[in-house]
């Protein structure tokens, strides 16, 4: 783990923690897990599952489907955590739409898209079993009752070289998490408890394996703490048995005030995010705290698509993604200059719109389109996103110049020498991959023209425990496994390299839960 100081003015913004807590929530430097032999366990299951979740739940489908006895732990009141306010995108290379549409994929080049963006460091016997298994695990997904929108062109996510992307019925992660819990639950002595959180892995009376854990019941996850709630004693303590092993599935650390600073500065305190609240280090670091190697901290991906004009992760990525960067452009509104390629990796669009955010905090760019750049299958984002204001509609691009305050005559000199490029047949100076073959000009110069103010909000953490290709959690300590614990999801670190591309959250967060539940 990087060790990171905390300055004095940072430690008194703390507050709430104060240097001290916030310091033992952050780094976690405090008592040594309990072994079997100090606990006496109130119930006993084959599996445990930290984290309720897309990897929490595909984990315990697959568990519970092989016959066992399982338990899923969740600490705060509703099942799901990011993955239910996730937009239900699931990237399945070479998957079957794909081939009725006459899509050429493969899994290599899903591996070469995500090395890509990923700046190479990605770990890729990882990134081979997604493309390996993907199709599989979405069949899994369906058959525990997940709803796709299957049958219909893939759509087409930044950074991936070709439409491979299959989204949800109701386009949100809840149309696979409901049904997997509900499938779960149904199992004999399946059970999931929300309210108890997951406090510290019980050892083996040699500290060698991880045999159980010490959980919280009756717990109340408090928004205002910034970081997780190491000194709470809320609730009823609860110790577990775990016969098979434990699988940690708690996700990432976006919304950790204080730890994701830690590991990136640039991230303010009061920097809104995308995720849901409890998106916390704490298990995590109990997890590295047992000596779980942890690899990518620092890299914290953040949304280039978000708005600030809205709280968390909003709409705003929706009509962006299948929408405003497909066809439209981003602008610079001091020049009215395009700063990017709209449908590069995620990671690479951040920077570019940071670059003039550190120069000017006020100065978001701005991303424009037309009607026909909106997915048909989004209509219903479209309209809500003019109802809460988020997106804005004008007839004309001198009004939505002089809306956002863009130099009017360099903003349309940008828009037409796009035009032109595009319909030329030549690739524009981002090499803009959607620019491709269209047979009519990108942005329709008829208008109306619709435009969302842009600025990049805390996403997925990319670094976490590392695990091997059947998701057994590494020793830092010994370089093997942890005999007991495994791990899949957000929580892992490794798979994505520096940045991960879009709608590969599912993919990696299902193939590895599943993978997990079927070694365990
Ligand atoms: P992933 O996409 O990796 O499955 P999610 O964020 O969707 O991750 O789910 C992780 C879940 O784990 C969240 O619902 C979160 O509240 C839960 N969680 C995090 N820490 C704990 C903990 N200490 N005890 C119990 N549940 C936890």
């Amino acid at each position: 783990m990087k060790q990171e100081t905390v300055s004095r003015r940072d430690a008194l913004k703390l507050g709430a923690l104060g240097l001290a807590g916030a310091m033992m929530a952050a780094t976690n430097a405090m008592a040594a897990a309990p072994k079997e032999t100090e606990v006496k366990f109130d119930e006993e299951y084959d599996v445990i599952v930290i984290g309720s979740g897309f990897a929490g739940l595909a984990a315990a489908s697959k568990a519970a489907e092989r016959g066992l006895k399982v338990l899923i732990l969740e600490k705060m009141g509703r099942v799901g955590g990011n993955s239910v306010i996730n937009g239900g995108a699931f990237a399945v290379p070479n998957n079957r739409d794909q081939q009725q549409f006459g899509i050429k994929d493969s899994a290599d080049l899903f591996i070469k898209d995500a090395l890509k963006a990923g700046l190479g460091i990605n770990h890729v016997e990882m990134l081979e079993v997604i493309g390996k298994r993907a199709q599989e695990t979405f069949d899994f997904a369906v058959k525990c009752g997940a709803k796709f929108q299957t049958g219909k062109k893939p759509t087409w996510f930044g950074g991936h070289s070709v439409a491979r992307t299959i989204v949800t019925e109701n386009m949100s992660g809840s149309a696979i998490i409901q049904p997997m819990a509900a499938f779960v639950e149904k199992l004999p002595g399946c059970k999931l408890m929300t309210r108890t959180k997951f406090d510290d892995f019980v050892m083996s009376a040699d500290g060698e394996s991880v045999v159980g854990v010490a959980a919280r019941e009756n717990y109340r996850f408090n928004k205002k703490l910034l970081s997780d709630d190491m000194e709470n004693t809320g609730g009823t303590k609860k110790f577990f048995k775990a016969r098979k092993g434990v699988i940690l599935a708690s996700g990432g650390f976006s919304m950790d005030k204080v730890y994701r600073k830690l590991q990136d500065p640039r991230i303010a305190e009061d920097q809104d995010a995308t995720n849901h609240d409890g998106a916390t280090a704490g298990a995590m670091l109990k997890a590295f705290q047992i000596g779980a190697l942890p690899v990518h901290i620092d890299w914290i991906q953040q949304g280039p698509w978000a708005s600030p004009d809205e709280r968390g992760f909003g709409v705003a990525p929706l009509l962006t993604q299948q929408g405003l960067f497909v066809l439209g452009v981003a602008v610079d509104v001091r020049n009215g200059k395009r700063f990017m390629n709209e449908m590069a990796d995620r990671k690479t669009r951040a920077d570019a719109e940071y670059v003039i955010l550190r120069e000017d905090p006020k100065a978001n760019p701005v991303a424009i389109g037309t009607e026909k750049t909106f997915a048909p299958q989004i209509a219903h984002a479209v309209e809500k996103g003019l109802q809460t204001g988020v997106m804005k509609k004008f007839d004309t691009l001198d009004a939505l110049a002089a809306n956002y305050k863009i130099p009017a005559a360099a903003l349309k000199e940008t828009i037409k020498v796009y035009n032109e490029t595009a319909m030329a047949g030549k690739e524009d100076e981002f090499k803009k991959q959607t620019l491709k073959n269209l047979k009519e000009a990108p942005i329709d110069m008829k208008g109306p023209f619709y435009a969302i103010r842009l600025q990049p909000k805390p996403h997925h953490t990319m670094g976490g425990v590392k695990i091997n290709t059947k998701a057994q959690v590494i020793s830092g300590n010994t370089g093997k496994p942890i005999p007991g614990l495994f791990a899949a999801g957000e929580v892992t670190g490794g798979t994505h390299g520096a940045s991960r591309l879009g709608s590969c959250a599912i993919a990696d967060c299902l193939v590895f839960g599943m993978v997990a539940g079927e070694n365990v």
